[in-house]
């Protein structure tokens, strides 16, 4: 088979996996700009997502990249009860010198031509100063300085997903004298340690920085352990707060936590370990549903709402899993799936 014709089957194949979609694309030579914008779903309102900024070995790669993250955001969009739809831009980054300010301008004008219909934030590769640069040229952004930093919002919700995992489990979301391991103590973990912490839950944390690690432990009286012990912790619950793919074929049998929930995306490395937890009996709450506390932050922020209907809105994802798991207990079907159902039923 020709080159081209492999190239329009794997996007079809995508599309029709992902229910896709519309892409706007801009090349800028003059600021090296190649930008691809994909909009999977704009039924509950505009595409808002993340701006990723590295570097792709092939540009099919980079589409399918925008296409994933894209179809990503409008599930998490959807079970966070937003009225927004889902989005993502991929920029390849540039591989010899170039001007960041001239291409992040390039590309705010980009998104401005799209009318309102894409809101464009931070991902990978991009960081608040450059949103602040696009906001220059574009009202269609959000993660600004202005806005400031979303991840408390994102571990206030974590927190959340954990009572409300701790009552699926245990009928009682209480997290006084619970043990949780939490695996990265970054901006999302080391905000999380201190809200458990001060609802009486007992620590233990990993983080190859060990600077954060040891600010816990002296401020909470957390334990810590070695970024290979964390995983086998005995536990009430295993909190990923660092890495994707970290429930692996090497991991998946050092758990020993009844319940996993935390803010990394993508914990699991396949779809079939993700199974393979669910028939341990393991409770695992899917990770876009408990990690939208950022999401919900930088789209309510956006709309114009306040921190109370934000804090409120975040709050709905105790109930949000309280409803997946009682679906997955009575259909028998990991929480995962579930997510993806309601998801798809919402965007219909
Ligand atoms: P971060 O970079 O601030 O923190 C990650 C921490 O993990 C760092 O302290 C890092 O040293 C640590 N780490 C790296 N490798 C590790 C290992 N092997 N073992 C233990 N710790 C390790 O990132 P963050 O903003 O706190 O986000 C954490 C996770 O949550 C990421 O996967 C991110 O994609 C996801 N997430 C974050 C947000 C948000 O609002 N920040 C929202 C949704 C999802």
């Amino acid at each position: 088979m020709k080159q081209n014709d492999i190239l329009h089957e794997l996007f079809m194949e995508q599309a029709v996996e992902a229910g896709f979609g519309k892409f706007h694309l801009k090349i800028d030579p003059e600021t090296q700009l190649f930008a691809i914008i994909a909009m999977h779903s704009t039924k509950l309102g505009p595409a808002l997502g993340g701006c990723r900024f590295i570097q792709y070995d092939s540009i099919a790669h980079a589409f399918r990249d925008a296409m994933r993250l894209a179809q990503g955001m409008s599930y998490k969009s959807a079970l966070a009860n937003l009225p927004i739809g889902g989005g993502k831009c991929v920029i390849i980054e540039p591989k010899g010198e170039y001007d960041r300010e001239a291409l992040f301008a390039s590309y705010a004008k980009f998104v401005d031509e799209l009318g309102g219909n894409y809101i464009t934030a931070v991902d990978a590769g991009t960081q608040l100063n450059d949103m602040d640069i696009v906001n220059k040229y574009t009202d269609y952004v959000t993660c600004t300085h202005a806005q400031g930093d979303a991840s408390p919002s994102t571990a206030w919700g974590v927190m959340r997903g954990i009572e409300a995992s701790l009552q699926a489990k245990y009928g009682s979301g209480d997290l006084s004298g619970k043990h949780i391991a939490i695996q990265g103590v970054g901006k999302v973990g080391f905000g999380l340690a201190n809200l458990l912490s001060a609802r009486g839950a007992k620590l233990t944390v990993a983080d190859p920085n060990e600077r954060s690690a040891n600010i816990l432990a002296e401020s909470v009286g957390a334990k810590v352990v070695g970024l290979n012990e964390i995983v086998s912790v005995k536990c009430d619950v295993f909190s990923p707060c660092a890495l994707g793919a970290i429930i692996n074929s090497e991991t998946i049998n050092k758990i020993q936590a009844p319940i996993i929930a935390g803010a990394a995306n993508n914990i699991f490395s396949t779809p079939e370990i993700g199974e393979e937890i669910y028939e341990k009996g393991i409770l695992c709450a899917p990770d876009y549903v408990v990690n939208a506390g950022g999401l919900i932050y930088a789209a309510m922020y956006y709309l114009g709402s306040s921190h109370d209907e934000i804090r409120a809105k975040v709050d709905e994802i105790y109930n949000t899993l309280t409803q997946v798991f009682e679906r997955s207990a009575k259909e028998k079907v990991a929480p995962e799936k579930i997510a993806n159902e309601i998801a798809k039923e919402r965007i219909g």
